[in-house]
């Protein structure tokens, strides 16, 4: 186990870590800007592909969290680097928003549901019957399948919201083609993310809420990772895992005194 001083590049889950509904979590603020005061690098990762990072910095700004656009990488940029790699300038039929649209507008993709390289399946708020079947009858006829993040719900204040991984589902019977997840538990997120950062695994860490994404991603990726028991997994969890983080923290809070 490193010491935590030792890190450099300081990637962050948002939801669960920094937020909760909205709501910042105790200790967020004072972790963030110890991160950015001592020099350090920060991003802050999501799983989500609704919003733009501008969109999301506003709305963490609304939360009292200051977050600038360029800290904040989501699974739709990650969708849209690995797509510019893979196939620069290429073209994709998009189920999805803002988020997901501007991020393949800005690495000179095409939307177009005329003959496209690839179907790419992001969040919605509203899931429309007719762009799903377009999507089938796309990847019938050779498009790639592409989703931005394989989780199956979301959450909602009213309860649990229907994700991208459920309609991903939904679409995999129909034509019997299983799509590329690029988001978490993807270890491409993570790389990717550490490679807008300009940094490396050995001198980064990765904070999570959930065993099953944010720390088997971190590991993969070979960075140290910390879970912190302010979201989903519960500290009786830990060991029903096959691997384990490197360290575990009540929250964020516990990690301001780490940071030089
Ligand atoms: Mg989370």
């Amino acid at each position: 186990m490193k010491d935590l001083k030792a890190i450099e590049y300081w990637l962050s889950d948002m939801d669960g870590v920094l937020v909760h509904e909205g709501v910042p979590i105790p200790g967020a603020d004072a972790f963030l800007s110890k991160v950015v005061s001592s020099g350090r690098r920060l991003l802050v990762l999501t799983n989500n592909s609704l919003y733009t990072p501008r969109d999301l910095s506003a709305r963490l700004a609304a939360a009292g969290l200051d977050v600038r656009p360029e800290w904040i990488w989501t699974s739709a940029l990650a969708t849209a680097q690995f797509l510019a790699d893979q196939r620069p300038h290429g073209s994709a039929y998009v189920i999805g928003e803002a988020g997901l649209t501007t991020a393949l507008h800005g690495v000179d993709y095409i939307l177009s549901d005329l003959n496209p390289d690839y179907v790419v399946l992001g969040e919605t708020r509203n899931y429309s019957f007719d762009q799903i079947t377009r999507a089938v009858r796309l990847i019938e006829r050779g498009a790639r399948f592409i989703c931005t993040n394989p989780d199956p719900v979301g959450p909602s204040q009213e309860g649990s919201l229907p994700a991208c991984g459920a309609v991903a589902a939904m679409i995999t019977r129909a034509t019997g083609v299983a799509p590329y997840f690029v988001g978490k538990p993807n270890p491409l997120m993570m790389r990717s993310a550490l490679r807008r950062m300009g940094g490396h695994s050995e001198s980064a860490a990765m904070i999570g809420d959930r065993m099953d994404t944010d720390v088997v991603s971190g590991m993969e990726a070979g960075m140290e990772t910390v879970l912190v028991l302010s979201g989903v997994t519960r500290r009786h969890e830990i060991e029903r895992f096959p691997y384990r983080p490197s360290r575990v923290f009540d929250s964020v809070a516990d990690l301001v005194e780490m940071v030089e």
